[in-house]
């Protein structure tokens, strides 16, 4: 898997790869709240992590995508946006 800066569960650009190497940045991504390394560790089963990721997306998703962090998003964010990217990323 490539290691790349972006929130696996909904996209956002964090600051370092979420993963790598099997250590978790122990970042909490400020646009859905999930903290690495913490509810996403799953035992170290990535397999189980990417379910996990799903799941959890779903959830945000269905929740109408809020931005978690109390700091602002950056200008222009949005979360319809960010899924979009991620399904065309994910073909
Ligand atoms: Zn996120």
């Amino acid at each position: 898997m490539i290691a790349t800066n972006k929130c696996p569960l909904c996209y956002f650009d964090l600051s370092a790869p979420p993963w790598l190497n099997g250590t978790a940045s122990h970042e909490i991504c400020p646009c859905c709240g999930t903290h690495f390394g913490y509810e996403d560790s799953c035992g170290g089963d990535e397999q189980a992590r990417a379910s996990w990721y799903i799941e959890r997306r779903q959830k945000w998703i269905d929740s109408g995508m809020p931005w978690w962090s109390t700091s602002k998003p950056p200008e222009g964010w949005s979360g319809e946006q960010q899924i979009l990217y991620l399904i065309a990323a994910s073909h």
